[in-house]
């Protein structure tokens, strides 16, 4: 059985829980980064980026959160987790993780836009996916290494990067576990 962790900070943190633990695998709500070392993957959720990153520097998470990347294990950021990850964040000179190597832009698709559903083509996921977008950032530009694994009207919104997968959307938010199923497939693999 495979371990996977939700960071517990803030965001969508319980529905993950239950979409990885009806993926067989066993999950544990991370609140403290010694919780980090017993783990195999980690899932950073949807939420509040600023707000995740303001209790990711309160609780001491960040070395923690690089050296878990820099161990190769897989990580999965999702909405304000993708935020998390990216090298690069349009308008902001410092990114966070800084582990993917990504340009990406918050609250990209406008105000009209807050929050809508699309069906994606996501590559060896599915072709049929319900994305749910919440404030959605999306992926301006990837570097040589990233593949892009789904678009949505030309925007770039899930991409893998060897041990990290990210998606601009909330997979948890359905009952469609594919996505996560994906993601327990990575932590296999990598084990
Ligand atoms: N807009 C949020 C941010 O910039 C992300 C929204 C989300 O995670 N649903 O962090």
């Amino acid at each position: 059985m495979v371990k996977i962790g939700v960071l517990g900070l803030q965001g969508a943190v319980r529905e993950h829980v239950k979409a990885f633990e009806a993926c067989g695998a066993e999950v544990t709500v991370v609140k403290r980064p010694e919780q980090l070392e017993e783990l195999d993957g980690l899932v950073l959720p949807g939420g509040e980026s600023t707000t995740m990153r303001r209790l990711i520097d309160k609780y001491e998470f960040l070395e923690p959160l690089r050296n878990f990347a820099s161990q190769g294990k897989p990580m999965f950021g999702t909405c304000a987790g993708l935020i998390l990850l990216a090298k690069n964040i349009v308008g902001y000179d410092e990114a966070h993780l800084a582990v993917m190597d990504m340009t990406v832009e918050r609250n990209a698709f406008g105000r009209q836009r807050e929050s809508f559903e699309a069906k994606l083509m996501i590559t060896g996921v599915a072709e049929d996916f319900v994305g749910v977008f919440i404030r959605a950032p999306y992926v301006v530009e990837v570097g040589e290494e990233v593949d892009v694994l789904s678009k949505h009207n030309g925007r770039i919104v899930a991409a893998r990067q060897g041990q990290f997968l990210a998606c601009a959307f909330h997979p948890e938010l359905t009952d469609d576990y594919r996505f996560a199923q994906y993601f327990v497939n990575m932590v296999k693999e990598s084990k």
